[in-house]
């Protein structure tokens, strides 16, 4: 299996080569060159497989720079019951008829972005060790990423990370999952700052090719393919839930800002998986669903991204929507460079809605989308916990509100949970009048030792920071 850029660049790449990559040298996203198709005998095959073993079995498509046997060993050791919670690392749950949640979110951080980079711990751990290589992770977050990152770097030999987030600006939970941590080579940097004011410190030490050269500085992105490969996994779990046979479809519904989770989706049902609608659902922050509705991909200011109450879907562009446009477009890197590369650099925007491709999102590539709002995310968390007896997160409240809307019967619809509640309790709170629920391992966690700089907002104090604790 080899790699391609979106934006067509002549260079073709193996796995290893891009896991510790970030953009390809156009500026453009990694792609496989096609997508291995997988039939019903495989999908029998496969139904009754442990998570681990499926994640080998999908993974072994993608990656073969890795020996067989070391990937099955990297797969076990990272989808593991001590880990994620349960024997079925995703379990679904039946709300109602035809309505399921899928839990991503019983991972170490509690949000669905363990699913991916727990294995890319252990991918980066193998590489580097295999290269005798070292890497520094830099990377800004406003709570989950950094907190997944750090969870699954923390020990790891060969890595190191440097996490920035606005000073103060994090829920307490959050504070207190990434900065009790004590491992050595985890570093916790509170910038005096917004969140902006980390991205552009990091952007600003990306772009100094030398230090970047020097210190070995690297990144772990929603852009990064292993991430995106890893998260296909979990649509085929949820679908063999979901059914008994292969001949039935499902939908899934996927709360979303960057297209990252749901582009797994679209990888998923472009293997073949019988996936019927993928079903896009923002928060007040609706570039991907204006874009479905209308086929305008507008990005947003900073003036014009809302601060919500579901934080992590808070964003102003959707920085993996360029994989599915390319495939959209009939894969013309030319035509995906002079929209992402040129038109929306000059302009904030692109319209397709005169192209003919357009009509193929809903048609050919099954999707659709919707936008839930704080009122609806309030009145959708109280209606789960009184009709169910459980209390969703305020992402996973958006992707049920939006989900009811895309019903069809006779196709189970399966909503993906992305995290926790207790991640957001001043939301639970204002919802349901009480605390969420705590994991056991998780109590008292705001009382630990906390283990965090503060710096000023200033490219040089980061840099100076890296080089002296960089040994
Ligand atoms: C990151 C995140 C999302 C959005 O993920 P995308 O990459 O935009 O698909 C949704 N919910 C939670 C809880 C998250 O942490």
């Amino acid at each position: 299996m080899k790699y391609l850029s979106t934006r067509g660049h002549a260079d073709r790449k193996r796995f290893c080569e891009i896991l510790l990559e970030g953009l390809a040298p156009d500026g453009g996203l990694y792609l496989p060159e096609s997508y291995p198709q997988v039939d019903d005998a495989t999908l029998t095959k496969w139904r009754n497989l442990p998570y681990a073993d499926l994640a080998f079995e999908i993974l072994s498509l993608y990656i073969d720079d890795i020996p067989a046997d070391d990937l099955r060993a990297i797969c076990r050791k990272t989808y593991t019951e001590a880990v994620f919670g349960t024997k079925e690392i995703v379990p679904l749950r039946q709300l109602e008829n035809g309505l399921y949640l899928e839990a991503l979110s019983n991972g170490p951080t509690l949000a669905f972005k363990d699913m991916a980079m727990q294995l890319l711990g252990n991918l980066f751990e193998y590489e580097l060790a295999r290269r005798g290589e070292q890497l520094n992770i830099l990377g800004a977050t406003s709570g989950d990423t950094g907190s997944a990152a750090e969870y699954a770097m923390r020990g790891k030999q060969g890595v190191r990370v440097f996490m920035t987030s606005p000073f103060g600006r994090m829920s307490p939970f959050q504070q207190a999952q990434m900065f009790s941590l004590q491992d050595a080579n985890i570093h916790n940097l509170a910038v005096k700052g917004v969140f902006d004011d980390c991205q552009d410190i990091v952007k600003a030490v990306s772009n100094d090719l030398d230090f970047k050269r020097q210190y070995k500085i690297g990144t772990v992105n929603s852009i990064n393919w292993a991430r995106l490969v890893a998260q296909v996994v979990y649509y085929f779990a949820g679908y063999f839930q979901a059914t008994k046979n292969n001949s039935e479809k499902v939908s899934f519904t996927v709360p979303s800002g960057n297209f990252g989770n749901v582009c797994a989706g679209h990888v998923a049902r472009m293997m073949g998986l019988p996936i019927d609608k993928l079903v896009v659902a923002t928060n007040e922050n609706d570039v991907l669903d204006e874009f479905f509705r209308t086929g305008v991909y507008r990005v947003r200011g900073s003036a014009d991204t809302h601060e919500t109450s579901s934080p992590s879907m808070d964003i102003s562009k959707a920085s993996n929507f360029e994989r599915f446009v390319f495939d959209l477009l009939g894969r013309d890197g030319a035509k995906t460079k002079a929209l992402f590369g040129e038109q929306l650099g000059k302009t904030g925007q692109f319209d397709l809605s005169q192209d003919p491709a357009f009509a193929q999102a809903h048609q050919r590539y099954g999707f659709s989308s919707g936008k839930s709002t704080h009122a609806n995310r309030l009145a959708t968390i109280k209606d789960t916990f009184e009709r169910f007896g459980g209390m969703i997160d305020t992402h996973t409240a958006d992707g049920l509100k939006v989900a009811r809307e895309h019903l069809s019967a006779g196709v189970p619809m399966i909503v993906l949970e992305t995290a926790l509640p207790i991640k957001f309790a001043s939301t639970i709170v204002e919802a349901l009048g009480r605390e969420p629920d705590r994991p056991a391992k998780f109590e008292g966690i705001e009382q630990l030792p906390k283990r965090v700089t503060v710096l000023e907002a200033d490219v040089q104090a980061v840099k100076a920071y890296i080089v002296a604790n960089c040994k």
